[in-house]
């Protein structure tokens, strides 16, 4: 290993991988670092179509099949009581995955693209002055910290934030979904539609805040989860396992038919206040891409393809570095890019949970194709975006303070 690249990414989950291996077909020296040896478990295995994108363009298609991925046409909302429901389908295919496997592939690409790695924990970011030259990484079963330098440093280490706990990047700001808690495991033969549909990610909805996701993630396993505000969640039970059942049996009927009686095939987890901003993410010598800096919400499963998304960009604005001699308008640039998606997901996500009768009824009409856009992940573009226009007025509306009563 040497001790100077021109770039080391720390974290090799999708937002890694990607940007470590865009950054190698550039023909930089990369080295990508992670910590936990893989394949290791990570929730978060429903891709939109931007993903999918991705797959297809690195030729992943063949690996997709093998590993038994759910090809993905769409997602279904099952609304409260299971009384209403709409169907939107995903513009360009794409898949349900097991991160596990998912993740190995890519970082496997990365490697194969000419990325060096190693496994070990990045500790420390060095700095001189405001500007960051490096990491202090310790390899996985030494004690000592090894110094790797490099012109640009790439945070992709998901909610741990690296950058933003060593004090380099903005404090975490948490988000406007910080008080949900999502619970969840695994199912073996939970109760499917028939066909295609059946491989569809299904979204229920009970009452506001409380809401779960069935996503089926191979031909036999669903990967099931409750996700409840932190008073419900702490009024229901105390055990993980127990609020599991609770939001099982009573978010929606729907649900309840799928999984009644079944046994979870895999523990119980528990992620809390995983909603969270932090500002700003680019500096001198340093970006952070994907969970790094912000994850609004899992309900609509933005989150693995706009860490890929991001990650492109974070790849093209330090190739544009490089070029250039400047840093600063490419890593300001990137900072805008990533803004105007992740604002575009927040909105289109509060618009669903403020009124989300108007939600379901943009599915359908003229205003389909915009919402099948968004939906699909495609939040990042300058071109426009109608219903989305619509929505940001409404929330603006509802949000502006009201006149005094005389
Ligand atoms: C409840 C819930 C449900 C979700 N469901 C979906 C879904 O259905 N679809 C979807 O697309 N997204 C979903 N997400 C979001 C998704 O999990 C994340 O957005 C996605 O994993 C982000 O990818 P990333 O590469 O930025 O970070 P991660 O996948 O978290 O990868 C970060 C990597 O960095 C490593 N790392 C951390 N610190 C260090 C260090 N100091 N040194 C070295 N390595 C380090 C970690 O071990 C990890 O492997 C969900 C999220 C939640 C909370």
């Amino acid at each position: 290993m040497s001790t100077s690249y021109d770039a080391v990414v720390v974290g090799c989950g999708p937002a890694g991988s990607v940007a470590a291996a865009e950054l190698a077909k550039a023909g930089l020296s990369v080295l990508a670092l992670e910590r936990y040896r893989f394949p290791r478990f990570r929730v978060g295995e429903s891709l939109t179509v931007s993903a999918g994108d991705l797959v297809r363009e690195w030729g992943l298609e063949a690996e997709m099949a093998r590993l038994d991925f759910p090809p993905k046409s769409g997602v279904k909302v099952i609304g409260r009581s299971a009384r209403t429901e709409f169907f939107v389908e995903v513009a360009r295919p794409t898949w349900q995955v097991r991160r596990a496997e998912f993740d190995e592939l890519l970082l496997n690409r990365a490697i194969e693209a000419g990325v060096e790695h190693r496994w070990g924990s990045v500790k420390r970011v060095t700095q001189q002055g405001d500007r960051v030259v490096g990491v202090g990484f310790r390899p996985e079963g030494r004690k000592s910290l090894v110094d790797v330098r490099a012109e640009v440093v790439i945070d992709a280490t998901g909610h741990s934030a690296l950058m933003s706990r060593q004090g380099v990047a903005g404090p975490r700001q948490m988000g406007t979904f910080d008080r949900q808690i999502a619970t969840f495991t695994q199912f073996t033969h939970a109760v499917r539609d028939p066909g295609a549909m059946g491989n569809n990610t299904f979204i229920f909805y009970g009452s506001k805040y409380h809401w779960a996701w069935f996503i089926p993630v191979s031909s036999t396993v669903t990967s099931v989860g409750v996700v409840l505000p932190t008073t419900t969640h702490r009024s229901v039970a105390s055990k993980p396992e127990e609020v599991l059942a609770w939001g099982l049996e009573h978010v929606n009927p729907d649900l309840w038919r799928r999984v009644q009686g079944l046994t979870p095939s895999e523990p119980v987890r528990v992620i809390r206040n995983y909603s969270y901003r932090i500002d700003p993410f680019v500096g001198d010598g340093w970006l952070c891409v994907g969970d790094a800096h912000r994850f609004p919400d899992p309900i609509f499963s933005f989150g693995v393809s706009f860490a890929m998304t991001e990650a492109r960009a974070a790849a093209e604005a330090v190739v544009r570095a490089r070029w250039t001699g400047d840093a600063q308008e490419p890593f300001e640039r990137y900072a805008a890019y990533c803004s105007r998606g992740q604002d575009a997901a927040m909105d289109l996500i509060q618009y669903f949970w403020k009124f989300p009768a108007f939600f379901s009824f943009q599915t359908r009409g003229s205003t389909r194709g915009d919402m099948i856009q968004l939906l699909g992940g495609d939040c990042f573009g300058t071109q426009e975006n109608g219903v989305l226009d619509m929505m940001r007025k409404s929330l603006r509306e509802v949000d502006a303070p009201r006149p005094a009563a005389r």
